[in-house]
């Protein structure tokens, strides 16, 4: 690791100050950058830890909606009692993500800008990588792609977007609220994430200097019926190889409205509307819920060794479906 400064900033003024003047990286929990400045992928030369700034380390419910400042630790928000009651896709998707010393440290806004866990990306400089250095190519277009993506990749990289909470959050119509030089304001979770495209090393569309303050969620009868199914090569501390996060309103048996978002399959956090909409009207049983797991793939483009994620994924939003609507039968 290359020698830096590390400096604390105690407010959002005090970081705009020094940002302005030095351009310092925002550092958080530190579980994502330190093991990249580690692996020399990212090579800052100013940290300023946010940690101590005041006021966004609160989860607060309000009727319709949950807002989670951005310096909350993931373990924290999944074991939240309105989050568990209100919206359990993203206690869910907090719990089953990475392990329980890393949920302790780790923020939730730091969570939405960890990076691909793509081995030819994180394994050192000698595999050809678009994202770590741009115009070098791509190792994995002609090596090993079982867990590269199905949907969203493009000719310069096909790296999956590794997290569960964005997955969560894209189901429900998350926004953040974010502050730079361009002032404050709100973006979609849905718009956070670029895709690759021919610059897969921009991933995001936040400016250097932003930094995430809150992170909100519309809450009413859909995210109360809500479950995030993830499915991975061991039960626990492993990324997704395909996940479903999955919201339901039902009326006597029938989907009102329907949510379904998918991660491990894709360049972002990937909602799938067309399977939303052949939901919407059904009666819901075993046998629609796995049409509808079906279709959710329907437009997968699969690579050489990661065509299993479609029957798999297919099963995975069923199974996803038949929990939602159980949750929605008790509520
Ligand atoms: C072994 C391992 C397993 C993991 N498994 C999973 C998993 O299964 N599922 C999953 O979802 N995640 C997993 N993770 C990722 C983990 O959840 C993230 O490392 C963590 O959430 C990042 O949060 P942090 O606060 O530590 O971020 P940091 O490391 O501090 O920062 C990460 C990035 O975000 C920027 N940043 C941080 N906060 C803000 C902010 N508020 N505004 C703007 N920029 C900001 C930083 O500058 C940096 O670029 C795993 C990580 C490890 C190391
Ligand atoms: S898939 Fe993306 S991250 Fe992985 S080697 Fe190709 S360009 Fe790099």
């Amino acid at each position: 690791m290359q020698t830096f400064t590390y400096s604390r900033a105690r407010s959002i003024n005090e970081l705009r100050a020094v940002q302005a003047a030095t351009g310092d990286r925002i550092l958080a929990g530190g579980t994502t950058l330190y093991d990249l400045m580690k692996l020399r992928i990212e090579t800052p030369d100013r940290l300023v830890d946010v940690t101590g700034i005041a006021g966004l380390d609160e989860i607060i419910s309000h009727p319709d909606e949950l807002v989670f400042g951005a310096l909350v630790t993931m373990s924290d928000a999944a074991a939240h009692p309105a989050v568990l009651q209100r919206a359990p896709v993203l206690a869910e998707a907090l719990s089953k993500a990475a392990s329980q010393q890393l949920r302790n440290m780790a923020t939730l806004g730091g969570n939405l800008l960890q990076r691909t866990r793509c081995a030819y990306f994180r394994n050192g400089t000698e595999y050809p990588c678009n994202k770590r250095t741009p115009g070098s190519g791509c190792a994995a277009l002609e090596g090993l792609d079982r867990g590269h993506a199905l949907f969203g990749g493009s000719g310069s990289c096909i790296a999956v977007y590794p997290g569960d909470w964005a997955v969560a959050l894209v189901a429900l119509d998350a926004v953040v609220d974010v502050r730079g030089s361009r002032g404050t304001h709100t973006i979609d979770v849905a718009s956070l994430h670029r895709l690759p495209g021919d610059t897969p090393h921009v991933e995001t569309v936040l400016e250097p200097d932003e930094m995430i303050l809150n992170i909100r969620v519309p809450v009413g009868r859909l995210a109360q019926a809500s479950t995030y199914h993830k499915i991975r090569d061991r039960e626990s501390y492993a990324f997704a190889l395909v996940s479903a996060a999955v919201a339901l309103e039902l009326e006597e048996g029938f989907v009102r409205q329907a949510r379904i978002a998918l991660g491990g399959v894709a360049t972002r956090p990937w909602r799938v509307p067309a399977a939303e909409a052949g939901l919407t009207g059904r009666r819901l049983d075993r046998a629609t819920a796995l049409e509808v797991g079906r279709m959710t793939f329907a437009d997968a483009r699969p690579g050489r060794h990661n065509g299993f994620k479609i029957a798999l994924g297919a099963e995975a939003v069923a199974d996803a479906l038949m929990i939602a609507a159980q949750r929605s039968e008790n509520r």
